[in-house]
């Protein structure tokens, strides 16, 4: 198939271990799009020319770490949601002009719903405030969920709680990160998500909580896709709690950046299975 005039693509540095390309390449296969997507890897001193350049010959592009703070300066404008997380991760080229969207929030929320999980009034625990949490942690507040937060470096957590407090006028809770504070909240949340990047390979035998700490009635989603089933996602499921990988979240992200692109209605199911062949 002949391939489109614009290119769509992933930037990041490093970027070998990305699966967005299996994952997006996969669904334009189903959709008949004629367009392949590469991954490139762009150090921070040459994003701006990278970006700049992309303006000509570019329809869409994933941004992953370390760019995705940095990338907004590059770019004429950015939509609500990214200006409020402060992190794009998904841009648009139109007309010249590159404009930032945030996928990471409206994905977490939507792979949720895609299992029967509804956030809106739940008490929704989010642990970590680097840049994934800030993005699900905005997405459940603008969702009507009542949100709490811990991280390991809590200076982090209150800083956000005041940043969104002043940004939405919403409230998130501040727990302590420490084995009685995540026991606490436990007995109270209905949604536990793990945002850190504990328990991710290599450190698999790692989990952000207790095992003792967790209850039966909790649903427990770990945005951790790499072990698929994490520690936390073990044990949750030993004691019988409705567990949810993060492979959802990141298939949905990836088919809200499509949606921005193309306008289509991703394959989820495809998209989904080409991840998983990939981790497995
Ligand atoms: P980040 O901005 O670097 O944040 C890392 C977070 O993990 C911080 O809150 C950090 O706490 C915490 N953390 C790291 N090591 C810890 C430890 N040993 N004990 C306790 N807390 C620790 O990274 P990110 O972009 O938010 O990504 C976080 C994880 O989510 C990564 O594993 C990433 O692969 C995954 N992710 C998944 C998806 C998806 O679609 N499923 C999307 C994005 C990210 P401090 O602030 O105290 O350092």
């Amino acid at each position: 198939m002949k391939e489109g005039r614009f290119k769509v693509g992933v930037v990041g540095h490093p970027i070998k271990h990305s699966l967005s390309a299996v994952m997006h390449n996969a669904a334009f296969r189903e959709l008949g799009i004629p367009q392949s997507y590469s991954a490139y890897d762009v150090p921070p001193t040459q994003l701006k020319s990278f970006i700049d350049n992309c303006k000509k010959d570019f329809l869409g592009l994933n941004v992953t770490i370390p760019h995705k703070v940095e990338v907004i300066k590059y770019l004429d404008s950015v939509s609500r949601e990214a200006n409020l997380i402060g992190a794009v991760n998904t841009i648009k080229f139109e007309g010249g002009q590159a404009v930032g969207y945030n996928t990471d929030g409206v994905g977490c929320v939507k792979a949720l719903k895609a299992e029967g999980v509804e956030v809106k009034n739940k008490r929704v625990f989010v642990l970590g405030s680097g840049g994934a949490a800030r993005a699900i942690i905005l997405s459940c507040l603008l969702e009507g969920a009542k949100v709490s937060n811990a991280n390991r470096s809590r200076e982090k957590a209150v800083a956000l709680r005041e940043e969104f407090r002043k940004k939405t006028g919403k409230t998130v809770e501040v727990v302590s990160y420490s084995e009685f504070g995540l026991r606490d909240e436990l007995l109270e949340a209905d949604i536990l998500i793990n945002a850190t990047s504990v328990g991710m390979t290599p450190n698999i035998n790692e989990s952000p909580v207790s095992f003792n700490a967790l209850r039966s009635g909790l649903v427990v989603m770990d945005i951790v896709y790499n072990p698929l089933e994490t520690k936390l996602l073990r044990d949750a499921k030993r004691i019988g709690c409705k567990t949810i990988s993060g492979v959802g979240m990141l298939v949905f992200q990836g088919a809200e950046s499509e949606k921005i692109w193309y306008g289509v209605d991703p394959p989820i199911k495809t998209m989904t299975e080409a991840v998983l062949r990939e981790l497995k």
